[in-house]
């Protein structure tokens, strides 16, 4: 392969910005020259100057902006061969031999399209005279690599589409605001959002904002009898209590005659029926806009710099492949078979075949909806209760994670609906040693799915000998059945305890599951915890405010992140703003690279640049702390450039979770009360802890807890994210070392 292509192509979606500034530098890096094709294939039917040759400065700059900075558009030419055929003519006049294509399916199909007839395109050009005959040996095949742009997360080969998960933030915001003024007026709402197909948004942003009601297109209701199962249940949600009844509906849901479930006819159904002041709020573009969120960013990102490897290593006879996302790895899977079977997908949805349509998008997809139906509930299933209902504690231990709250309505939720006490334990350990808990009913962790901060509090007191012997106390009195600890290091550590002190304590001996709730994101058995999504775009939202400050000024900024001993906060932030240079205790930070730093940062300024973003971990180096670093850097860099400090402090701890943070919370809260329930009564009950790995949930026995953690400083022994610190390097870096 000579040179790469490269093009945004379909309805746009945050993130591709990152994708495309990824796959330029990591191409220059690599000694490829790289061509953005602008307004996607329109671009490359008109060729000119809609092709042109990109630097490495030409992509900086982006990674916050929303859209796509080389344009996007719908090319009815490209749809004929012979709008290919001027495309095709056009790519080898710019010496263009590979192609990275950003965009959903349709895009993607084009260009697996453009790549099966690319032989015979380049035949007839040959024959028409308007490319060289030896252009057939030169050219003999497009290589191609697509990437999946899309807010509307339905493309197949990926776990998550780019721009989806950014979307969902623009929906729960918008949710989380309507149900504040819903609630104040009693009102109803009804919410449109965007999914001709695909319930993906609609599902998750109902399931992250807390709605009562949904209509996704995968899953039709009856056309008799759903205005009426509405009704019932939002009727049955105000009798209980609830102030808000807030309906989420895709864009694209029918009934099971493919009848269209419009606003507009469930806002008539309300008032007709209910009698309800009911509202419609269309959401329409605002999904698409705006900055991306951290996972967009580092989506694009990650993808952008996979695809450029991957084209480099293709050979002009392999297929073309679609680079995804599954589990926070990076897979490849035959472009034409992810494109197939989405529009497969779609073709099932048109003809009404929802369970085919429902079996394709997965079992995760299928989990999800049945745990949103369970909690959307007015109250606890009124099914016949379980004759000796199981009393389930829930506790924190640690610093407040964004998400906790969330993930404690869940657990108490799900519990409930089987029939079971849930208890809520005050405060973490000092409540259970006190004995200080109390029931939680369905209706008080109303609105918690929202909430940032610790409803029942939360606290990093770790047992000492003498305060196990309360807790068993407390087990025993309060006939505790199982226990759901939502936290951090201290509360695994203090279970750890407990389930070390078994024989002295039989009590010990039930069922208790671990779920990691920390932003620091360092618990072993899982590659991502509660929190630490929330932490991370407060983090990636602040840096942007900073950059933004200093736009004239020659200034250099040193961002001070929390994160205890674990670097995934100072990487992920520096990933997803650009920093230039992240330190991290894993790393750590010798004289050397300060003096390296120092060097880079005057040579920089020197040559014309007006800003420098270094980000460090709180805890990256006991010596050369942020103050340190920030008098050595003024000490250097006097008169050349000036240097601020900002430490983010307590934000990153708090505010709203964020959607991943909530859905993931969820998703972990009813696993673990399942696997608890699952366990109660056994002859050995397992002490775990809940993660996600891999993509999958999974429980990990505390058994292996010493072997998984590092205890010298609080985080795993192996960490997942530490092979995206070449691409953070990389791209940080002032300019391609290849070409130098
Ligand atoms: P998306 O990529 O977001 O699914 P579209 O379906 O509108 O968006 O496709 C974007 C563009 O991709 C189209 O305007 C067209 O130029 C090209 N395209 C889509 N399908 C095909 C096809 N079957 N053959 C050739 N080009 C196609």
């Amino acid at each position: 392969m000579n040179r790469i292509g490269i093009l945004t192509s379909g309805g746009d979606a945050p993130g591709m910005n990152a994708a495309l500034r990824s796959a330029v530098r990591t191409a220059l890096d690599l000694g490829i020259g790289i061509y953005g094709i602008w307004e996607g294939y329109q671009g490359m039917v008109d060729g000119g100057d809609r092709i042109r040759e990109l630097t490495w400065e030409s992509v900086g700059g982006i990674l916050q902006r929303g859209g796509t900075i080389i344009g996007t558009a719908r090319c009815k030419d490209f749809r004929t061969r012979e709008g290919r055929l001027k495309a095709a003519r056009n790519l080898v006049n710019n010496g263009i031999d590979g192609l990275i294509i950003i965009g959903g399916d349709g895009s993607l199909t084009g260009g697996a399209i453009f790549r099966e007839e690319w032989p015979e395109l380049i035949a007839d050009l040959i024959q028409s005279g308007e490319i060289p005959p030896d252009s057939a040996e030169d050219y003999p095949n497009l290589v191609i690599a697509g990437l999946p742009g899309s807010i509307d997360n339905d493309m197949y080969g990926t776990e998550m589409t780019i721009g989806a998960d950014t979307a969902l933030h623009r929906i729960t915001e918008a949710i989380d605001a309507i149900t504040s003024t819903a609630s104040s007026h009693q009102r109803s709402f009804v919410v449109e959002v965007m999914g001709k197909n695909c319930g993906y948004l609609a599902m998750m942003g109902a399931l992250a904002a807390g709605a009562d009601w949904v209509f996704i297109p995968e899953v039709p209701p009856d056309p008799e009898s759903w205005k009426e199962e509405m009704c019932q249940a939002l009727s049955t949600g105000r009798k209980a209590g609830r102030r808000d009844s807030i309906v989420v509906v895709a864009e694209g849901a029918c009934d099971k005659k493919g009848n269209p479930i419009t606003s507009q006819e469930i806002k008539i159904t309300l008032e007709k029926k209910l009698g309800e002041d009911t509202r419609i709020t269309i959401l329409g573009h605002v999904q698409r806009g705006g900055s991306p969120t951290a996972f967009d960013r580092n989506l694009g990102t990650i993808l952008g710099y996979s695809a450029v490897n991957e084209l480099k290593e293709t050979k002009p006879e392999d297929e073309p492949q679609l680079i995804g996302m599954r589990g926070n790895r990076v897979v490849s899977s035959p472009l034409m078979e992810c494109v197939e079977i989405t529009k497969q997908i779609s073709n099932y949805a048109d003809e009404n075949q929802f369970d085919k349509v429902l079996e394709l998008r997965g079992s995760g997809f299928q989990a999800t909806y049945q745990i949103l139906q369970t909690l959307l509930q007015a109250g606890p299933n009124p099914v016949e209760k379980p004759k000796n209902p199981f009393r389930i504690a829930v506790m924190h231990s640690g610093g407040p994670a964004p998400g906790m709250n969330t993930v404690v309505r869940a657990a108490v939720r799900w519990g409930s609906d089987q029939g079971h006490t849930m208890l809520g334990i005050s405060n973490g350990f000092p409540g259970l040693i006190e004995g200080d808990l109390k029931e939680l009913s369905w209706m008080d962790v109303s609105g918690w799915v929202s909430q940032g901060g610790a409803e029942i509090g939360t606290n990093r007191t770790i047992p000492n000998e003498g305060d196990f012997y309360s807790i068993a106390r407390t087990i025993e009195q309060e006939q505790i059945d199982g226990i759901l600890l939502i936290g951090g290091e201290s509360g695994y550590d203090s279970v750890y305890g407990m389930f070390s002190r078994q024989k002295d304590f039989p009590t010990f001996r039930i069922p208790i599951v671990c779920l990691p709730a920390t932003i620091d994101n360092d618990r072993p058995g899982s590659e991502l915890s509660i929190g630490a999504d929330t932490a991370l775009n407060s983090i990636v939202y602040a840096v942007d405010q900073i950059k933004r400050s200093a736009v004239a000024s020659r200034r250099c900024f040193v961002v001070e992140t929390m994160g205890r001993y674990c670097g995934y906060l100072a990487l992920m932030s520096g990933l997803a703003t650009g920093a230039e240079r992240v330190y991290i205790h894993e790393e750590g930070i010798t004289l050397k690279d300060l003096q390296d730093d120092v060097d880079h940062l005057v040579t920089g300024f020197n040559q014309g640049k007006r800003l420098g973003l270094l980000i460090r971990n709180e805890s990256a180096h006991p010596v050369y702390t942020t103050d340190f670093m920030v008098r050595l850097f003024e000490v250097e860099g006097k008169e050349i450039f000036d240097v601020r400090q900002a430490i983010l402090g307590h934000q990153q701890q708090g505010g709203n979770p964020t959607p991943f943070d909530r859905i993931q919370g969820t998703r972990l809260a009813v696993q673990s009360i399942d696997f608890i329930l699952k366990e109660i009564g056994k002859k050995d009950p397992r002490t775990v802890f809940i993660g996600l790995e891999g993509g999958k949930i999974q429980f990990t026995g505390m058994e292996d807890y010493t072997s998984l953690e590092d205890w010298e400083y609080g985080r795993p022994i192996s960490q997942w994210w530490m092979d995206l610190r070449p691409i953070a390097r990389l791209l940080a870096q002032p300019g391609p070392q290849q070409w130098k």
